[in-house]
């Protein structure tokens, strides 16, 4: 099956799930990540329509986002944060979903060129005990929220999360439904307008509970070889 259709079936997952769970059509933004992917396969996506792309490792998406340049596309970065990648994270991306230290959020807000409009910016939440993952936790959260909104050259718009994978659609749901619990706490401090959870094999699940955003991969651009 070619990249269109692909992405054609999972435009119709997300629409159907929006209606099947009360979700009005189009409130759950479809991000392709392309991670991985030749520059080839992203701009088959882009003709078949689509405009956001998310990226997790700085060097491949730079080359991509440059030989790129003639298409209108909204690049997010999806990636760990390292702190000799901030300078360029800042300079060539629109969104950084993966913020997950406030000194990082720091160095983003100074990086960012002012030609640019301010980076807009997700806080990453893993709220599983694995202290390997990326992410803050909850109380984190709570912390981060205020200074972050500080920052001149950053526009705090939501939260991004990958919880533990799991193939039960209710468990799925209730990990969802705690992460969208949590996104609405923050709403009375901070307006913030996107919730950015599901991937591939749990969107579903994600819509059903208030995902804004759900990030896309294997089911777009198919199995990943893996990154080199
Ligand atoms: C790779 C990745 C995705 C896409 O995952 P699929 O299961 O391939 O859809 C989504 N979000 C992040 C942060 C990723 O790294």
């Amino acid at each position: 099956m070619s990249i269109s259709s692909h992405l054609e079936n999972v435009r119709f997952r997300i629409a159907s799930a929006e209606k099947k769970y009360g979700r009005a059509t189009g409130q759950a933004a479809l991000l392709a990540v392309s991670k991985d992917c030749p520059v080839s396969a992203v701009r088959e996506a882009f003709e078949a329509g689509q405009r956001q792309f998310g990226e997790n490792y700085l060097q491949e998406a730079i080359a991509k986002i440059m030989s790129l340049q003639d298409l209108p596309i909204e690049w997010h970065y999806i990636g760990a944060l390292q702190s000799n990648k901030i300078k360029k994270i800042a300079e060539h991306f629109t969104w950084v979903q993966s913020v997950d230290s406030l000194d990082a959020a720091k160095r983003l807000s100074a990086c960012r060129p002012t030609s640019l409009p301010p980076l807009q910016i997700c806080i990453e939440v893993n709220q599983s005990e694995d202290l390997k993952k990326r992410g803050v936790n909850s109380c984190q959260l709570l912390e981060l929220v205020n200074p972050v909104m500080e920052l001149p050259r950053l526009r705090l718009r939501g939260m991004m999360a990958i919880p533990k994978a799991s193939l039960d659609f209710e468990e799925q749901r209730r990990t969802f439904g705690q992460l969208r619990l949590l996104w609405d706490s923050v709403k009375p401090v901070c307006p913030w307008d996107v919730l950015s959870m599901g991937m591939s094999n749990d969107l579903e699940a994600a819509v059903a509970e208030g995902s804004t955003m759900v990030r896309i991969g294997t089911a777009i651009f198919g199995e990943r070889v893996g990154h080199v």
